[in-house]
């Protein structure tokens, strides 16, 4: 099982088997609060009925139609739908089945966009400390956490790091951005002075890190970042596969920012979890740059049997519908004071060590135990799903990152179970 304890699961199976609204069902016949939305991506909330009927609609029409010079309707509705919805200027998408394939589509993107502008030395990626991108080995390679690094060999050659911005000396207790670590963006420009700028090719990062604990971006570190990017010349590429449609309470993470990439890379929310998919957004330069500068018929050679499934295609468009007519960002961005002003007041609990908090993203953190890296979150999550709230311990942070269509009663329950788990877990 991916990312799990699997001796550990064997001996006590955790086995859902239903979904409804904000709740899953469990094979003991309990009922538990998605305080996660899935794994960050069910963010219409389980079994929708747009989605839902979508679905059933479409596998009755077309089951599976290939991307490889053919292609189906939907594909491109879904397209024009996804770049009205980006940041002015990207109209152009290409469709992947994952996270980690958007990240590693998004990173060829870059190096062969500079190769077709004929700057095939611009080769060097750079990621950050503490990023998360999947699990291709270019998402692993820029990715900044060390135990899914250093198990697979060498990775990627010329990829650096940026330190991370993680800084509870001066942040701890921060509502939405923190105030101090603008300077950490400025480390960018002594990696470019170390390996000669015009060798970079892209920095990625993600705007909110996710799976690292919920650290949103110092307040202008993202704008610093892009400032730096465009004087040398270097593609910008965010991984919103989380912050991506109405996360934050705005369609993207670049629209709360005022950022606008070059690339961002999505997943999860896009389909509401329910047909995997993910999709590529690029600025009209990234795209133009193939279309007159390659040589070859071919202008990207890439692509995936799935890239732009019909039923995901199908699923996406109806996710989209939920999100804009149904007013699900809205609501996102209605509900974020409260969740915020809820969650602040586990502070002085025992053990609390920071809360962090922006849009529907939340992260408490745990002091840890000298009985090992993270059992202390593990322990309060435990205490949680046996009390009817699913949450996802990440280090030594419990994450949250729950449906839009949560209501205020299900965020009192949310920090009335967590509160209870903090202080019976010591
Ligand atoms: N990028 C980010 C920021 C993520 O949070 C994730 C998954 O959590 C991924 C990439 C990888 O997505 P997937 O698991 O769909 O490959």
């Amino acid at each position: 099982m991916p990312f799990t304890p699997n001796r550990k699961f064997k001996q006590s199976p955790r086995l859902i088997v239903g979904s409804e609204g904000v709740h899953y069902d469990m094979a003991d016949g309990s009922r538990v609060l998605d305080g996660i939305a899935g794994l960050w991506c069910v963010n219409a909330g389980h079994r929708n009925p747009r989605i839902s009927a979508a679905l059933k609609a479409q596998i009755d029409v077309l089951d599976y139609a290939s991307s490889f010079q053919i292609g189906h309707p939907a594909a491109f509705t879904l397209a024009q739908r996804l770049s009205e919805m980006a940041p002015a200027g990207m109209n152009h998408v290409f469709f992947t089945n994952s996270g980690s394939e958007s990240v590693d589509t998004a990173l060829k993107i870059a190096l062969a966009c500079h190769r077709a502008r004929g700057n095939a030395g611009r080769y060097r990626l750079i990621g950050r400390e503490r990023a998360y991108h999947g699990v291709g080995f270019g998402g692993i390679s820029v990715g900044g956490i060390g135990r899914q690094r250093s198990t697979f060999g060498p990775l990627l050659n010329g990829v650096d790091h940026l330190p991370h911005t993680h800084d509870l000396a001066r942040n701890a207790f921060s509502r939405g951005e923190p105030g101090h670590g603008i300077d950490k963006a400025d480390a960018l420009e002594s990696l470019l002075a170390l390996h000669d700028p015009s060798t970079v090719a892209a920095v990625i990062v993600e705007p909110v890190a996710g799976s690292t604990g919920v650290l949103p971006p110092p307040r202008g570190y993202l704008r610093r970042l892009r400032e730096i990017c465009d004087k040398h010349g270097i593609l910008l590429i965010f991984d919103e596969v989380i912050t991506g449609f109405g996360r934050l309470g705005t369609n993207f993470a670049a629209d709360l920012f005022g950022v606008t990439p070059d690339l961002i890379a999505t997943a999860k929310g896009l389909t509401n979890g329910a047909v995997p998919m993910g999709a590529v957004l690029m600025r009209d330069e990234v795209h133009d740059a193939f279309m007159h500068g390659s040589v070859s018929a071919v202008e990207l050679s890439h692509g995936y049997t799935y890239s732009g499934h019909p039923l995901a295609c199908a699923a996406a468009l109806a996710t989209l519908d939920a999100y804009t007519q149904d007013g699900l960002i809205a609501q996102s961005a209605a509900l974020a004071p409260y969740f915020e002003e809820c969650l602040h007041a586990l502070r002085g609990l025992p053990g609390v060590i920071d809360i962090r908090n922006l849009g529907l993203l939340g992260g408490v953190e745990l002091e840890a135990w000298a009985s090992g890296p993270g059992m202390h979150a593990q322990a309060v999550a435990q205490h949680c799903l046996d009390n009817g709230l699913l949450v996802r311990p990440v280090g030594e942070t419990i994450a949250l990152s729950p449906p839009f269509t949560l209501e205020r009663r299900h965020v009192d329950q949310i920090v009335d179970t967590l509160h209870a788990a903090i202080k019976q877990t010591v």
